[in-house]
């Protein structure tokens, strides 16, 4: 039998650090499914649609809501995010651990969704250096890097809602720290099959 995936959430500020840890820790785990998001938000120059996430008007993320599509979705700073579920399951499904990026809002949907989604939290060494970080990253205007910094502190105080913290100091360090996370949770015992503790007991 096939076994299933294992979920895994990643939540933290935007400009916290979040897609560039992804981008590092990933390639060495092998055998990872990135859930794209859908979002409202305008698509920066930089973004192409699904890659980054896949860009919607109002009506039709309306019409994922309404359709279900979505294993959850948010408002953040006047734009709608979620995740579709279906490349989720179906990734699950094939035995692919599956990594999903959400907002506050958004994880606690997932948990209460999904209870065994383990859940990761990226915390910046500092809300004045997160603020730097979204200054230095030039994609937002005043108002919104404000509103961002206010949803952070939000964020930051349910910290301890989460399974794991990893901080976003050090690149490499934060990178590693991540990929421990999702290696020890492979390795739970609980998630061995019979085959698979036969296999350990078989003497030649
Ligand atoms: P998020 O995906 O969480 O919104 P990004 O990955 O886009 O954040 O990172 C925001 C900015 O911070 C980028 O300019 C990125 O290069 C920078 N950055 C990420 N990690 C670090 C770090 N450990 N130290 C310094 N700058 C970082
Ligand atoms: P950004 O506009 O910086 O790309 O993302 C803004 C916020 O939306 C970040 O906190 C990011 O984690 C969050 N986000 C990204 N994708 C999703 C999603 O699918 N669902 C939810 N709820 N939040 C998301």
């Amino acid at each position: 039998m096939e076994h299933r995936g294992i979920l895994f959430v990643m939540t933290g500020a935007s400009g916290v650090g979040k897609d560039t840890i992804r981008q590092a820790a990933v390639p060495d785990l092998g055998n990872v499914f990135y859930s794209i998001s859908a979002t409202t938000r305008a698509r920066r120059p930089s973004e192409r649609h699904g890659r980054e996430y896949f860009f919607h008007d109002r009506a039709a993320f309306e019409a994922m809501i309404r359709a279900d599509a979505l294993l959850e979705h948010a408002e953040y700073v006047g734009d709608f995010y979620g995740t579709p579920t279906a490349a989720v399951d179906a990734a699950l499904e094939a035995g692919r651990d599956v990594l999903l990026e959400t907002e506050l809002v958004g994880a606690r949907q997932v948990k209460e969704k999904r209870p065994e989604a383990v859940m990761v939290f990226i915390a910046p060494p500092s809300l004045w250096e997160l603020e730097r970080r979204l200054r230095g990253r030039g994609t937002d205007d005043e108002i919104k890097i404000q509103k961002r910094l206010a949803r952070a502190r939000e964020e930051i105080r349910a910290v301890r809602e989460f399974d794991f913290v990893v901080v976003n100091d050090e690149l490499e360090d934060a990178v590693r720290t991540f990929q421990a996370v999702i290696r020890a949770e492979r390795a739970r015992a609980c998630r061995l099959d019979d085959a698979q503790v036969a296999a350990f007991l078989r003497e030649r």
